[in-house]
């Protein structure tokens, strides 16, 4: 994965852990961990981050589904322990009816007994664009996670550009607005990560459908303003538009276009 996101112009880049819809995960080779650390040295792969699969779900109603998401979590860290500054990508979950309150104890409760004082793998909590159930739709909802948790210096945030827009956050006209209020409520510092995606849908439609950059309601002017803006523009940008890996590189090469350095 390093040598392909080299190839195509990228300095980092997000990998599943597992089958994103569910399933085992590949045994754990530390010599490609190895071959991989020197690889990232010489090239410049600055940030890795790792998702985890869709089909978790911290707050599902059923103990059992509770439990395996726990248990990947534990697995999926364990492994990103043995790679430098790995960071996890996780959605917090779908409270199915059980109502958000439920929904933020359970993942609290899961993170609380996940989360070692030992790790060094810093956890991000997504935002969530509020389709169905989910919870992590608004930034209360990230910081009422967040304040129940022990050791919360383990836990960022990645914010999603076509999710928050969707959930209601108008990055478009008023970026600076929402990371003021992003700032307020969680926190600057918290934030680690920008899934940089154009959505298919309109402002405030709580849908979550990705589109390629600059071909959403987002548009690329307001991209460029994004991944230029003071507060964001070091931090590490992933990309999760509907692309193969050719469109990918032109993306890429767009977005580099764009950014001042
Ligand atoms: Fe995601
Ligand atoms: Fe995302
Ligand atoms: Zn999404």
């Amino acid at each position: 994965m390093g040598k392909e996101a080299k190839r195509i112009g990228a300095n980092t880049f997000q990998f599943f852990t597992r089958n994103p819809r569910g399933g085992a995960a590949k045994p754990l080779d530390l010599d490609d961990i190895k071959a991989f650390e020197q690889y990232r040295k010489e090239n410049g792969i600055i940030s890795v981050l790792a998702h985890a699969p869709y089909t978790m779900n911290a707050c599902a109603k059923d103990a059992g589904l509770r439990e395996f998401a726990k248990n990947t979590m534990i697995d999926d860290i364990m492994r990103l322990e043995n790679i430098e500054g790995a960071m996890y990508n996780f959605h917090p979950g779908s409270h199915v009816s059980q109502g958000v309150d439920v929904g933020i104890e359970f993942i609290s409760s899961m993170l609380n007994e996940v989360i070692t004082e030992n790790q060094k793998t810093l956890i991000l909590l997504e935002t969530m664009a509020g389709k169905g159930s989910e919870v992590g739709r608004s930034f209360e909802e990230l910081r009422a996670i967040i304040d129940k948790i022990a050791i919360s210096d383990k836990l960022g945030v990645c914010l999603d550009t076509c999710h928050i827009y969707d959930g209601g956050y108008n990055i478009v006209d008023n970026l600076d607005d929402v990371l003021n209020e992003f700032d307020e409520i969680i926190g600057l510092d918290r934030l680690k990560a920008i899934h940089l995606n154009d959505s298919k849908n309109p402002f405030a439609s709580h849908k979550d459908r990705h589109e390629k950059i600059g071909e959403g309601s987002l548009g690329i002017d307001a991209i460029a303003r994004i991944i230029n803006h003071p507060k964001l523009k070091e931090l590490p940008f992933f990309l999760e538009t509907p692309n193969d890996i050719d469109g990918y590189e032109q993306e890429i090469s767009l977005l580099k276009s764009l950014y001042k350095c």
